[in-house]
Formats: C-alpha cells, sequence, structure tokens
C-alpha cells in the first residue's frame, strides 16, 4: 500500500443497547454512536480519541487525513491492519464544548465492553487524550510514554502520536513508524497473549 492507496475500513456498527446510548451529554451533539471499524476480530486494537466529521455522516465513506496516514504508517511498519480494529475513547463526535472528563469517564464503560467481548492481544493509544483516557492519567503523555510496552488492565498496551500530529509534523512519522513497527514485531512473535494481572506505568520488563 502506498499513500495513494490509502482503504476506507469497514465500519462495524454499533450493538443495539449502545447506538442509542444518551449515557452523557454528547447524545445532544451526535448525528450517530460510531463503534469502531477495521476487523472486529482483529488482534490488535487501536484507540482513538473521538470520530470526526468523516465518521459522523453516515455513508459517505472516503479516506480521511487520519486514515491516510494511519495507513501509510503502518505500511511502513509492516503492520498488517487486516488485523487491527479502531476504535474511539468517545463513541459520539463532540461539536461544542462538552465536559471532558465526564464524558471519558462515561464512556469508558463501552470500551471496556468491546474489550471483554473481543479480547485482543494487543493494543496502541494513539495520541495524548487516548493515552490519559486509557490509562487513566491525566499527566500521561505520548512523548514520555513511547517506547515501551505497559501492563494496562492485563492488556499489553502502548502509545504513539495521533495521526493527525504526524500529518502536520511530518518529523514525527519516524517515530510513528517506529512504534507502529513495535506492535507489528510483537504481534508476530508467539508470545503476544495478554496477561492476566493489571498494572500501573511500569514498563514491562524487556520492553
Ligand atoms: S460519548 Fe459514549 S457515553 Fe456519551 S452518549 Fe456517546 S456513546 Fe454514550
Amino acid at each position: 500500500m502506498t499513500d495513494n492507496d490509502p482503504i476506507a475500513l469497514p465500519e462495524e456498527a454499533a450493538p443495539q443497547h449502545a447506538a442509542s446510548c444518551k449515557l452523557c451529554e454528547l447524545a445532544n451533539q451526535r448525528t450517530r454512536v460510531i463503534w469502531g471499524e477495521g476487523n472486529p476480530e482483529g488482534r490488535i486494537i487501536m484507540l482513538l480519541d473521538n470520530p470526526g466529521a468523516r465518521e459522523d455522516r453516515e455513508g459517505r465513506a472516503f479516506v480521511c487525513g487520519t486514515r491516510a496516514t494511519l495507513q501509510l504508517g503502518a505500511a511502513e511498519a509492516g503492520l498488517d491492519m487486516s488485523d487491527v480494529y479502531v476504535t474511539y475513547v468517545l463513541k459520539c463526535r463532540p461539536i461544542r464544548k462538552y465536559d471532558k472528563e465526564a464524558a471519558r469517564n462515561t464512556c469508558r464503560a463501552h470500551l471496556l465492553s468491546q474489550l471483554e467481548q473481543k479480547r485482543p492481544r494487543l493494543m496502541i493509544c494513539l495520541g495524548n487524550v487516548a493515552v490519559q483516557a486509557y490509562f487513566q492519567d491525566p499527566e500521561a503523555e505520548v512523548k514520555q510514554l513511547r517506547g515501551s510496552w505497559y501492563n494496562i488492565g492485563g492488556l499489553p498496551t502502548t502509545v504513539s502520536y495521533h495521526p493527525l500530529a504526524v500529518r502536520r509534523r511530518p518529523g514525527l512519522m519516524r517515530l510513528f513508524v517506529e512504534d507502529l513497527r513495535r506492535v507489528a514485531v510483537r504481534s508476530a512473535e508467539t508470545g503476544t497473549a495478554a496477561v492476566a494481572t493489571s498494572g500501573g506505568l511500569q514498563p514491562e520488563k524487556g520492553s
């Protein structure tokens, strides 16, 4: 794949209980709930902050800058996107000011239910919002945490920059590819099974 031929990944419809979710104030801003895209049974889960305008508009599949950069980075890293499922901290697109902490904490239940149901082997959080929300640490930053694996809730997790940040600052592409390559390598190893205990922000041994 090259930068010229990124594809729109197939979207997975939200389950019935979530499709009409009104648990936080974003229910009044969104057009619809966006559950995720890619391979619903993929062993790798990528976490972004929230859907954008592209996702919010149903039935107008095109490849946005985030996807194009993500797929370019994955191709460079040798990461097979057919083994990837992409989802969000927030399943609804915010368009106005909102209580970010409350929405992220509330929508976490949906993410945890996805992880429980899908049981991915690896996770990569893309961007500070995804990192802070998933690690439940408002101080966590990609810059400090990238380069290692962390055991978060029993799921081997690593971090990288948001694809849009990479698009805006092309100098980050080398680091982005490095981070995606770490995922590709671990995915290819036999020892990718999720570990059973939860942990904090201590890198796994040897990561
Ligand atoms: S952001 Fe999450 S919790 Fe809030 S309404 Fe949407 S699906 Fe529900």
